[in-house]
């Protein structure tokens, strides 16, 4: 038996073996959030001192080589950038920014560099102008060096452990991305929920996370082998092989169960990058519901990525899919997801800040570029999709309808060859686009419910903030109310409306957002199998007189003990991701049995049920069920 077990909450599922690497905060990858701790703070001082030192070497050493070869008017040049660099006020500035702002070190160079740029770039004088460009030299120098830096740091914490199972305090978006190059496994975090972006990119990559209590405590472990269960919400310390063998979900799920007809909904996936995905995934889905596209701009760290860049990247995606829907979402930059080469400027709450559409309001060629991509990869596939998250308003929708407009012209103009007819939907994320919807449909062909923000706005609670998780209640009435109120008016207005929010992943949901009357769900790869087998477990009738009944209460502890005893086998039903085709549960105990080879077998319609006994058969029959 393992010496020690821990049980955590699941961020993401999965399970892994690897080995505990501990990364400290010394070692965390730079912190592209505006929410630094005290002691943050002064690393991040430290960080700037010793980079903007370092490049001042590396400078002085340029001007010696230079002026050894003759070059003074270039050795001149850079001994300015040297004096800008030594400058006492240039580097108080920065210091403030990260006192003030809480900003990671090269965001900090960052904002001072901007400004001092806009002063230079708006005068007259030549010389200053001059000027601004050679600061933006070295901020990019700067910036470079923290970032590289860091990550090399960062790497040569695990880079000799087996599978690294990262113990970090908080998953961020940053990190992940960062973290899968490098060849990570699994996460255990102290902080942090399962609706987050840096949560959302983990599941899609098949990085099993959990979160535990007092991660800290475990920094003796650090290098020992660890099991992370993460279906089970289990953190296992120097695993037996016993235990291994035990852990029947280290095998490998086969992903497509049972036909897509026999599915009460349809499924479409969820992605963040089109490397995730062979063509054969796509069989038995409707298609790509969900691309969220802002990986591809956080993995760059220089610049946004240009119109070319983006335009290969959603070629291969379409070339993939040809025959399926694919459904892009427009760039959703803001709140968790920063950009190291983009400011945000002050944000109080970035979640209430600049997001998507209002950043195009400032700069409406971050979209335009897309959309151009967009549309000329769209000639490859069938069926384009075009969603745009965050509207709130007709107003916000017709401003990103006229930017697409524009984006058109400007190929048409060019004589370069786009897609021509594709559908537009809008992610419903926000309380007033649910109040707004009849009159959002009219402009549009489909919707799709980002119930991770829509609930986030709806409480009013943090979606990263574990503290708060418990008010993040999909399961409250009310929240029930407004999903069936989506469901009625999308259905009279004949629109076709998804969910693509985490909720629709979670098994022992599902029955009621079936009883409720969802019809497609688009959810994570990695899940699709657990859902599938869930669903084809399930009633429609059963399910809708289900939502029916937890429509009437009026609180959520009341539904919660309702789809409770519905899901009186949710432990089981945990379990049953891991059965293959040759397994059912039987529907009148619950229990996990044989399907191959079981003649207690009855076909109803086109599904077939099997049993433990006869007791149970019969009482089906004689049930009708
Ligand atoms: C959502 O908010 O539910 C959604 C699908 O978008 P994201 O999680 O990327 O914000
Ligand atoms: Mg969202």
């Amino acid at each position: 038996m393992a010496e020690i077990n821990i049980k955590g909450e699941i961020i993401s599922p999965g399970t892994v073996k690897g080995t505990l690497c501990f990364v400290n905060f010394k070692g965390d990858p730079p912190a592209y959030k505006d929410n630094l701790s005290h002691r943050d703070v002064s690393r991040e001082i430290s960080r700037f001192e010793e980079e903007a030192d370092s490049v001042t070497n590396e400078l002085i050493e340029a001007v010696r080589i230079l002026k050894k070869d003759s070059l003074f008017e270039e050795a001149g040049i850079i001994k300015t950038h040297i004096l800008m660099l030594e400058d006492a006020e240039f580097r108080k500035r920065v210091h403030e920014k990260i006192k003030v702002g809480r900003l990671a070190a090269e965001i900090a160079v960052e904002h001072v560099l901007r400004e001092m740029v806009v002063v230079l770039e708006n005068s007259e004088n030549m010389l200053f102008a001059q000027r601004a460009a050679d600061l933006k030299d070295i901020g990019m120098r700067l910036r470079k060096k923290l970032a590289k830096e860091d990550s090399a740091i960062f790497y040569e914490l695990f880079k000799d452990a087996k599978d690294p199972v990262l113990a970090v305090k908080e998953l961020l978006p940053s990190l992940v991305l960062e973290a899968k190059v490098r060849g990570v496994r699994a996460f255990i975090v102290e902080r942090g929920t399962s609706f987050s972006h840096a949560a959302i990119l983990a599941k899609s990559f098949g990085l099993p996370a959990l979160r535990i209590e007092n991660l800290y405590s475990l920094g003796a472990r650090n290098n020992n082998k660890v099991l992370i269960d993460a279906m089970n919400g289990i953190m296992l310390i120097d695993p037996s092989e016993e235990d291994i063998n035990d852990v029947a979900m280290l095998r490998q799920e086969a992903h497509s169960l049972g036909d897509k007809t026999q599915l009460p909904v349809k499924l479409w996936m969820n992605i963040v990058d089109p490397l995730q995905i062979k063509e054969e995934d796509l069989k038995d889905t409707e298609g790509i519901g969900l691309y969220r596209t802002e990986c591809l701009f956080m993995e760059n760290r220089e610049d946004f990525p240009t119109e070319d860049e983006q335009f290969v990247i959603y070629l291969s995606l379409f070339e993939k899919c040809r025959d399926h829907q694919v459904t892009i979402r427009t760039l959703d930059i803001g709140g968790d997801k920063i950009l190291p080469y983009f400011s945000f400027g002050p944000q109080e709450n970035p979640y209430l800040g600049f997001r998507a559409h209002r950043i195009y309001r400032f700069h409406p060629e971050i979209f335009i570029t897309q959309a151009r991509a967009i549309l000329r990869a769209g000639l490859e596939v069938s069926d384009l999709r075009i969603l745009y998250p965050m509207i709130e308003t007709v107003d916000d929708l017709w401003f990103m309808q006229g930017l697409l407009e524009k984006a058109m012209h400007s190929l048409k103009n060019e004589g370069i060859k786009y897609k021509e007819d594709f559908k537009q939907g809008i992610l419903v994320e926000v309380p007033s686009a649910v109040w707004n919807l009849r009159e959002l449909l009219n402009y549009i062909d489909f919707a799709s419910l980002g119930t991770n923000d829509l609930f986030q706005y709806f409480f009013a609670v943090d979606r990263n903030n574990a503290n708060v998780y418990s008010a993040y209640q999909p399961e409250s009435p009310v929240a029930l109310q407004m999903l069936r109120d989506i469901v009625d008016i999308t259905k009279e207005l004949n629109k076709p409306m998804s969910i693509c929010g985490e909720i629709a992943s979670d098994i022992n949901f599902l029955p009621l957002l079936v009883g409720l009357g969802f019809d497609n769900l688009s959810i994570d790869f990695h899940a699709i199998s657990a859902v599938r087998r869930r669903l084809l477990s399930l009633d429609a009738s059963e399910c809708r007189k289900l939502a029916q009944e937890c429509l009437k209460t009026t609180r959520a502890d009341r539904v919660k003990a309702i789809l409770d005893e519905f899901n009186s086998f949710s432990q089981k039903a945990k379990v049953t991701h891991l059965m293959d085709d040759s397994e059912s549960i039987d529907p009148i105990c619950k229990m996990i049995v044989h399907a191959e080879g079981n003649k207690l077998m009855v076909v109803r319609g086109n599904k077939k049920y099997y049993f433990c006994c006869k007791y149970c058969r019969d009482r089906f029959i004689k049930n009708g069920t």
